[in-house]
């Protein structure tokens, strides 16, 4: 059933890719002079290893997988727009979110002129059946599911994303964002039977690495080669993947801060439960929680003059406020703020 060819924009199936000149050459030399640099070293005179393959090598290893079934981008987000490039022809296939969920998707769908369609969670926060949505999926394209699912914190159990995956004619993306602050199971192990999943994880969250803007995907071979063909270049800068390699050979300290930050989101949905402002706390597993609040307008306002900046999810979810989790003592001064409400 899984047909790359099928499943790739016309235009860049038949795309013969840019190649450059650290594509075309990348073994050793002692004189470089085919990328037009500045021969003076700046330390950021040359350019950046295109494929990234040291950084795929130490990725791959530590993911189990392949160097070819891994992908890195500028970001999750560049890898979500280049997805609808390969994957979706502007104006013919669709892209399927189940909201609410993470904004991006949907503008990425309308910068690629590609039509929305939503199908709702229901009122747990659940995917919808199979059975519900069966019909409504038929058309192929790229279908998100976003697990834990930013806003709202919680997971999908993997059996339903496998289903999904399993009678979608298209790609299925799942966007694991969060996945190290869960104890669920992350849907790397189904990735071997699900020739059209692609797994994005990222350096932004658990790592704290935002602003070194890396994102991964994990997918088949033939996926990721789709990907290689249309992304820019040199799209990982050297800052970047140098401070990624660092990052990737200590990561004890990532595990100890992401017990403390669980830690801490537990022990705030202890002390909020009890508030008289707060109507109800949806259980999360990510490194936020979506508080519903008798007046959030008000909880905003008393926040912001303190100087503290929570996000107000309410348009999407009614009375509801985002709250990240941040140290113990940003945490305490946010609780007593909220006490004096
Ligand atoms: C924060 C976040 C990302 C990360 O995006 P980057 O571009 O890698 O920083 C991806 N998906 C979701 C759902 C997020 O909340």
């Amino acid at each position: 059933m899984f047909n790359i060819n099928q499943m790739t924009r016309k235009n860049i199936r038949d795309l013969i890719p840019y190649s450059s000149a650290r594509n075309e050459f990348s073994g050793l030399a002692n004189i470089w002079l085919d990328a037009n640099e500045n021969p003076n070293d700046t330390q950021l005179n040359r350019y950046p290893d295109p494929y990234q393959k040291d950084l795929k090598k130490l990725i791959s290893d530590w993911k189990e997988l392949k160097t070819n079934q891994v992908f890195i981008g500028n970001g999750s987000d560049e890898i979500i727009d280049l997805l609808f490039r390969a994957f979706c022809e502007p104006q013919e296939d669709k892209a399927f979110i189940f909201p609410p969920t993470y904004g991006m998707y949907e503008v990425s769908a309308q910068i690629n002129n590609v039509e929305i369609v939503k199908l709702p969670l229901n009122k747990d926060f659940q995917l919808p059946t199979f059975k519900e949505i069966e019909n409504d999926i038929k058309s192929g394209g790229l279908l998100f599911i976003c697990s834990p699912n930013n806003p709202t914190g919680n997971v999908f159990p993997l059996e339903e994303v496998k289903r999904i995956a399993d009678n979608f004619y298209g790609v299925v993306v799942l966007d694991e964002a969060y996945i190290d602050f869960s104890a669920s199971e992350s849907g790397m192990s189904i990735l071997d039977s699900t020739p059209n999943l692609v797994v994005l994880q990222t350096m932004s969250k658990a790592f704290g690495l935002a602003g070194l803007r890396v994102g991964m995907a994990y997918a088949n071979p033939e996926i990721i080669a789709v990907l290689n063909k249309i992304k820019p270049p040199y799209n990982v800068n050297t800052l970047s993947q140098t401070e990624m390699l660092n990052a990737l050979n200590n990561r004890d300290g990532v595990a100890r801060q992401v017990k403390q930050i669980v830690e801490e989101r537990e022990a705030l949905v202890a002390e909020l439960k009890d508030m008289r402002s707060v109507k109800k706390i949806f259980p999360s597993e990510a490194n936020f929680i979506l508080v519903e609040f008798e007046e959030a307008d008000k909880v905003m306002d008393v926040l912001r003059k303190q100087g503290i900046i929570i996000r107000d999810k309410s348009k999407e979810v009614e009375g509801a406020l985002r709250l990240t989790i941040g140290t113990t003592q940003q945490n305490k001064i946010l609780l007593e703020t909220l006490k004096n409400i």
